[in-house]
């Protein structure tokens, strides 16, 4: 005899991977989209009026993440002005692919579309990044040339908020690893349901508690167009030990990802730990933690065949990097004059204000320029 759906008493089409529960497709697409409509309220994602760009790939987790959004935008009346924003990274025969899906979903889901690409913004695409460095560190180039990618697209669209498809195996997974790396701040980021308050676009995931296995369900029973290919320069060896260990655990213990992810949550860090501040890029004003952000300075070792410069912690390439940038720093300063109000004002007497007795005044804030302490070395 047919199992019978737990919500209606129907013949059950599938068994829930989150809770076991025997449900029809229709109980099953209702309890999915309910508790991501509960995650977004529970979460403080959205306010009404922000315009939400979506970051679309044309994989699983963001086509559904389109495709509910915009549902329950509209079920809910959320308000929500939704976007779709594409990063092209450069990848030929994957991120090529993978962009005619989501051109496809754009009409579809009636969506606009933006695509961004690393050669526009960058002058570099993956193919020709990963000819400069292997297949060892590319995944590292890609994601940090990716998140600022996004930010940079939305900021353009003006978007308020940017959204991502991240998953709770996804970010059980990155715990995991932040937990083996003893990365406290990374650990803290990666399970906050926002990020990027402080900085450029507040980020948010509404798939946080969401089970991959289920996305790919709701994916298949409701028959959307999604790419499913790997990328090809995908090595991320780190990551798939990561989702070994998390499979593994998850055959003993199903509420493993939601444990992992409520257990990385829980965890405090003491008072007395420095966490990094967060400072503009002084060349791109991208928030960045040091003087120059990761993107500048793996941009900046491509460019000078140098790729290991942006790579590790402190790579001697990045201190003598630094020592090298000190250095041009303080030799433009030396010729560049100063006010007290650290104006910095040209050299050349056209920028410069006079009084009636000749004396050099600052053009911003007519202070004086003479004195010898004014002048920066
Ligand atoms: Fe980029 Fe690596 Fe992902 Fe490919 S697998 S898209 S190179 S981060
Ligand atoms: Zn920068």
């Amino acid at each position: 005899m047919p199992r019978k759906c737990e919500g209606c008493n129907k013949n059950a089409a599938l068994k829930r991977p989150k809770t076991g529960h025997a449900l029809c497709k229709d109980c099953f697409f209702w309890a999915f989209e309910q508790e991501i409509h509960q995650t977004i309220t529970d979460g403080h994602l959205f306010l009404p009026g922000d315009s939400v760009a979506i970051g679309a790939s044309g994989g699983k987790d963001s086509t559904v993440l389109a495709y509910t959004l915009k549902l329950l935008n509209e079920r809910h009346n959320y308000g929500l002005k939704l976007f779709l924003l594409s990063v092209d990274e450069g990848i030929t025969g994957y991120r090529d692919d993978s962009l005619e899906t989501v051109k496809r979903n754009q009409h579809q889901y009636q969506l606009p579309l933006t695509i961004v690409s690393y050669e526009d913004l960058y002058g570099w695409s993956m193919d020709a990044i990963v000819k400069q460095v292997g297949l060892k560190n590319n995944c590292t180039f890609c994601g940090v040339f990716r998140r600022q990618a996004l930010d940079r697209g939305a900021a353009q669209l003006g978007a308020t908020k940017i959204v991502t498809g991240h998953n709770a195996d996804d970010i059980a997974e990155t715990v995991i690893m932040n937990v083996l790396r003893g990365d406290i701040a990374r650990l803290r980021r990666c399970v906050a349901i926002t990020t990027g308050t402080d900085g450029y676009l507040p980020r948010c995931k509404p798939f946080k508690y969401t089970y991959e296995k289920e996305i790919v369900m709701y994916a298949y029973f409701k028959k959307l167009d999604y790419f499913s290919t790997e990328c090809i320069y995908s090595p991320n060896a780190y990551r798939g030990f990561a989702r070994t260990y998390i499979k593994d655990l998850e055959k003993i213990r199903p509420r493993a990802i939601i444990d992992i992810i409520h257990s990385g949550e829980s965890l405090s860090v003491r008072k007395d730990v420095r966490m990094p501040t967060q400072i503009l890029c002084t060349r791109c004003k991208y928030i960045s933690s040091n003087d120059i952000c990761k993107a500048c300075l793996m941009l900046e070792g491509l460019n000078k065949g140098r790729p290991r410069l942006g790579i590790g912690k402190i790579h001697k390439e990045r201190r003598k990097f630094e020592e090298e940038l000190a250095e041009q720093t303080a030799q433009s300063q030396d010729q560049a004059v100063h006010c007290q109000q650290r104006h910095v004002t040209e050299t050349c007497d056209d920028h410069v204000t006079s009084t009636n007795n000749g004396r050099r005044r600052c053009g911003d804030c007519h202070n004086s320029l003479d004195c010898h302490s004014n002048k920066t070395t």
